[in-house]
């Protein structure tokens, strides 16, 4: 059969790394090689307004993201805020989307806000109720095959103050995808059954991610390969990607690798590059 790929280039906007200057050097880097290849436009951004204020700080910088047409969606932390009862979390997402609402309303921008990914693609029924109740509707934590530890926390010395907790963090927060097939397409669910990718109902569209921070290619092969007629491959990554830990500067040896490893998907799979609100017109089946 004749495999269809459909390429989701979504970046996480957590600016983890350097001064704001170079925050902002980092997001025009890979918003550079987005332009290069022409996918401008057919880009997911996952704003992290609670953490790094993009509204306050990176108005330009997101303005510009909205003004060429990527989806933007909302990447709320709440593991770095212990925001994990649905209370806390409601209150802490609520937050970044009514910030992000008011800022494009000031700005005569419209963003329809349908997309969000938790921090560390998290899973729970708190973060999943909480992402319904306040309108989203698509939703990218899934991470197939992957068991891992995580909780980003705010304890280093610049420039890069962040670091992210594993398993000997007894705060370190256990997640466990192992039986979600790499070859899963996005699969509709309720707050309590995001593992049950065989499901086709439910208030959220889950869009597994395929690899993260970059482009890994055996991943990348494995999906196509078994995804059946239409293949969604999702790269997760980040603007602090481009940059360099130890200096906080742009490295252009990350950025040709980021560039050489979006050429390689490219030539690979010949796929459409899409955002993450153009996914449910696309699944099999869809009258869209
Ligand atoms: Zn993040």
């Amino acid at each position: 059969m004749e495999s269809k790929a459909n390429f989701l280039v979504t970046v996480d906007g957590d600016l983890r790394v350097g001064t704001l200057e170079q925050q902002e050097a980092g997001i025009r880097a890979i918003r550079q090689v987005h332009s290069d290849m022409g996918i401008l436009g057919r880009t997911t951004w996952m704003i992290n307004e609670i953490d790094f204020d993009w509204t306050g700080q990176h108005g330009r910088a997101l303005l510009e993201i909205v003004d060429s047409g990527e989806c933007l969606g909302v990447h709320d932390h709440q593991d770095t805020h212990y925001a994990e009862t649905y209370t806390k979390a409601f209150d802490l997402m609520g937050r970044s989307r009514r910030r992000l609402a008011a800022f494009l309303e000031a700005t005569g921008r419209s963003a329809a806000l349908t997309a969000h990914r938790n921090g560390c693609a998290i899973q729970s029924e708190p973060l999943y109720q909480a992402a319904i109740d306040l309108g989203y509707t698509i939703v990218s934590d899934a991470w197939p095959g992957v068991r891992w530890y995580a909780r980003m926390v705010r304890d280093g010395l610049p420039p890069s103050c962040w670091r992210r907790m594993g398993e000997s963090d007894p705060d370190a927060i256990l997640m466990d995808n192992r039986l979600v097939p790499l070859s899963a397409i996005p699969w509709r669910h309720g707050p309590c059954n995001w593992l049950d990718f065989e499901s086709r109902e439910g208030p959220l569209l889950q869009v597994p991610i395929t690899c993260m921070p970059l482009v890994d290619r055996g991943r990348m092969e494995s999906a196509f390969a078994n995804s059946g007629s239409t293949a969604f491959l999702v790269l997760d990554t980040h603007p602090y990607d481009m940059q360099d830990p130890a200096t906080g500067e742009v490295s252009p040896e990350r950025v040709s690798e980021y560039r050489r490893s979006l050429e390689w998907v490219r030539d690979r799979f010949q796929p459409a590059f899409i955002r993450l609100d153009q996914v449910p017109e696309l699944l099999p089946g869809s009258s869209g």
